[in-house]
């Protein structure tokens, strides 16, 4: 094998190609290459059935949700429309939908890559043929445009590039050219790679110094072309791929654009949502829209990797800290707002609300990964592991056909799986990511090989002058032991480069935003070489145990990972988490359940003191280890605050949402003060529950789900967008029942929504057809982040109305109204 080969470039054909070419290129290149997945071979029992799921359920569900939902037949409109047609109308909901065939057929290649599947291969060539008719004559290839026809959305901008900012033109064939690799690397055709060279050229000719100089509005761009530059070794690509990323937050050149068709303002730059706010190397927090700016930062690690530009990898370092030290969930998710799908500010992690989209904890993920071999430092491929146990496994369920969008830390059991998406970024996304998995768990350079990842199975590389294969036997992440025989096709001097997981050395996280609260350094990790002791953690590099060593045959490196169970807690400059403890076990993060914990878990209270097992059960969610333990529960009975003991169950975070609807919780209280309290279902949990016109999930204001305080973002109702109206909502009965108190707690989101607690509000009941209202004993309060009581004279009633005016410029919501 050869380096070319370890650079990821499968396909003999393919070695010609690079061998005319390279000379082009540049010297510089990441210091150690990612062992190809072609070459990881994985046996266990955790990665090897999901690849296998993947390849027979995940990429053909994909395909077949895509030729549902039209994404295929827009390009057979599009080329339709080249040979004249004139009615055609983009029959799916996004201009970027194009690009979720393109990342599938990035996804079955790979699966190609390693399974020979003569029908999916004839599919995919189809898919391909499609694509080529619909791609216009100078190269350009966006079915949206091309078909004419009324716009799928209104900013597909009048002209071609024209509105960069949100058009996806670049985004879409950015995932082309990714897909196109992966397809000519997987089967040595050209098909493909040929629409993606004349789709690059035109953008190569479009764009760069002197000619267009906006920026994509959203990256992706970037590593497509690097991606192209690696397999075509032309070099145009890879200084397109830089000049983009040197575009951002400069105005030179830029054609301005309408952000907002209402204001019609024209603007240069599109701001922090895009990276934009300024020029690239100057940036130094993660910031905006996730999923763009962990592509951006993906691609600009290449970049630096290919032209050793120090001040990319500056940059990089200053945004990554900001990432890992101030915005990132415990389960490796990335962005906590929903608003703008993105990052919020630093610390700002709330649970119910975490937005942490699958596509942008891939994101995230690959952007980690490069880290790793740029800087060689194990710290990243802490963050990866994280990512990837937690944050992306969650993406899926275990059946293999139903994601998650935003994969959130904690649910009232609003949240569900579901099989597609209108906007379906992420299920093509997590295809394409597990079915290359293995590629991410061995990097070399000429010298050293890094084991970054775990799990039983073959790895076969190249390293001082030899062919290498590493054979791990081990039952990650259920146990800690590895063990790793080393197998050089001759004797050879080289270094061997063991991760010692963070966690493993009370390190949840490379940064002070989590810590482990079980003292420092028990148990602690060893490590044997031949049975020989290495002393750990004092011989580490950068996270690395550096065995250095001449290798022989039959050499045995044995890792030992204590796993015993490990608190965490947040950083006290987290809010959400304050006064919460987290539970981990190895690499994964644990969560509770409502279906293992007598269907309440907001309610658990989870002492210091109190201790969790783990147990071993092959027959839940597909094999898992689950924690169990008493803690307790905070619950109302006969009126009263009650805390009792209470058995719970602690699940792998990334199997929640498989068997059901219900809470669940990643965060637990560690005092009472901290839970939810479940209520006992009074009267109104009886009532028929009715609303105004137009109000938004009234069923909330009964569901018994205790608030946390105003701006709480579970389980309240409201009627946003109405502002300054008189509104109700009415609890109806079967039979009379007297009432003679009622409590109201106000939903209001100050500082993030237009919501706020109403002017004023009162009770009427029902009598016969008219609405009386009750003769009240004290004021109608409207405070925030309180139960707002009051009491009247009792009444029979088969009906009870709240009724709310709303404050003139603001709306109102209720997070829940009881009465007695
Ligand atoms: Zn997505």
């Amino acid at each position: 094998m050869t380096r070319a080969r370890l650079a990821g470039v499968l396909a003999g054909a393919l070695l010609i190609i690079f061998a005319s070419t390279c000379s082009q290129g540049p010297k510089a290149d990441y210091p150690a290459a990612p062992v190809p997945f072609t070459d990881v071979h994985l046996t266990d029992a955790f990665w090897a059935p999901r690849l296998e799921m993947n390849r027979t359920v995940t990429i053909p569900h994909v395909f077949k949700q895509s030729e549902e939902t039209g994404r295929v037949k827009n390009f057979e409109l599009a080329e339709a429309a080249l040979e004249g047609a004139t009615d055609g109308k983009y029959c799916s909901r996004y201009p970027f939908d194009d690009s979720d065939v393109y990342k599938t057929i990035e996804a079955a290649s790979y699966a190609l890559a390693t399974h020979s599947d003569p029908e999916l291969d004839r599919y995919v060539n189809g898919l391909i043929a499609k694509i080529a008719a619909a791609q216009e004559p100078d190269g350009y290839l966006y079915a949206a445009r091309t078909i004419g026809g009324p716009p799928p959305q209104p900013w597909l901008g009048k002209e071609r590039w024209a509105h960069l900012y949100m058009s996806h033109e670049l985004y879409n064939v950015g995932h082309l050219y990714e897909a196109a690799a992966a397809h000519t690397q997987a089967t040595g055709k050209k098909n493909l790679l040929a629409i993606a060279t004349k789709s690059a050229d035109l953008v190569a000719r479009e764009f760069g110094p002197g000619k267009r100089t906006n920026p994509p509005g959203h990256e992706e761009i970037e590593i497509g072309l690097v991606k192209l530059y690696r397999v075509t070794g032309t070099r145009k690509y890879l200084d397109l791929a830089k000049f983009f990323i040197d575009a951002r937050g400069r105005t030179e050149g830029r054609i301005p654009f309408v952000e907002n068709p209402r204001e019609g303002k024209e603007q240069l730059l599109y701001g922090e949502y895009a990276q934009d706010h300024k020029p690239f190397i100057e940036q130094t927090e993660a910031v905006g829209h996730a999923v763009r700016a962990g592509y951006l930062y993906a691609g600009a690690a290449d970049v630096a990797a290919l032209t050793g530009d120090a001040a990319y990898i500056a940059a990089l370092e200053k945004i990554w800290a900001d990432m890992a030290g101030t915005k990132l969930y415990i389960t490796g998710g990335i962005g906590a707002a929903g608003g703008w799908e993105g990052y919020g500010p630093p610390y700002r992690l709330p649970n119910l609300s975490a937005y942490a989209e699958t596509c942008a904890n891939i994101a995230t993920f690959l952007w980690n990964s490069r880290m790793q071999r740029l800087g060689l430092d194990a710290k990243y491929a802490d963050v990866m592991e994280r990512i990837l146990y937690n944050g992306v496994l969650s993406g899926i369920s275990l059946s293999g056909d139903k994601f998650f969008y935003p994969n959130p830390l904690a649910s009232f059991g609003q949240h569900e799986r579901v099989p597609w998406f209108s906007c379906a970024c992420c299920p093509p996304n997590v295809a394409r990511i597990l079915t290359s998995v293995p590629g991410y768990f061995y990097a070399a350079s000429n010298d050293k090989v890094y084991v970054n990842l775990f799990a039983q199975g073959t790895g076969k590389m190249r390293v001082a002058g030899t062919d290498l294969e590493l054979v791990q036997t081990t039952d990650y992440p259920w146990k800690g032991d590895i063990r790793i025989e080393v197998r050089p096709a001759k004797d050879a001097e080289f270094t061997l480069a063991v991760r010692v997981p963070g966690w493993a050395l009370n390190r949840p996280v490379p940064t002070d935003l989590y810590t482990y609260m079980e003292p420092p350094g028990e148990p602690w990790p060893t490590l044997k070489v031949n049975g020989q002791d290495v002393k750990l953690p004092h011989g580490l590099d950068k996270g690395y145990a550096l065995i250095k060593r001449t290798w022989k045959a039959g050499d045995v490196v044995e890792l030992s990972l204590p796993m015993p169970v490990r608190r965490v807690v947040a950083n006290e400059a987290v809010e959400a988490d304050r006064g919460r403890v987290a539970v981990e076990r190895g690499p994964l993060v644990y969560c509770a359940e409502w279906t293992d914990n007598d269907g309440r878990v907001a309610n658990i209270v989870f002492p210091d003191g109190a201790t969790l097992a783990a147990e071993s059960r092959p027959d839940l969610l597909g094999g898992v280890v689950v924690l169990t333990g008493e803690a307790e529960a905070v619950s109302e009975k006969a009126g009263k605050i009650v805390v009792e003991k209470k058995p719970v169950t602690l699940i792998p975070y990334y199997t929640w949402a498989n068997r059901g609807r219900g809470e669940m919780a990643v965060w637990l209280a560690r005092e009472p003060g901290k839970a939810r309290v479940a209520r006992e279902p009074g009267l109104s949990a009886k009532a028929v529950v009715t609303a105004s016109e137009r109000a938004v999930n009234p069923k909330r204001a009964n569901d018994q789900f205790e608030p946390e305080s105003s701006d709480d973002a579970a389980g309240y109702m409201h009627w946003w967008p109405k502002k300054g109206t008189a509104e109700w909502i009415d609890y109806t009965f079967e039979t009379p029942v007297r009432v003679s108190e009622s409590s109201v707690y106000w939903f209001d989101d100050t500082g993030g929504g237009g919501c706020r607690v109403p002017a004023s509000w009162r009770i009427l009941y029902k009598t016969g057809e008219d609405w009386l209202p009750v003769k009240a004993a004290g004021e109608y309060a409207v405070a925030k982040d309180a139960w707002n009581t009051v009491k009247f004279s009792p009444v029979r009633t088969k009906a009870l109305r709240l009724e709310v005016q709303l404050q003139d410029d603001w709306s109102a919501g209720v997070h829940e109204w009881t009465i007695k």
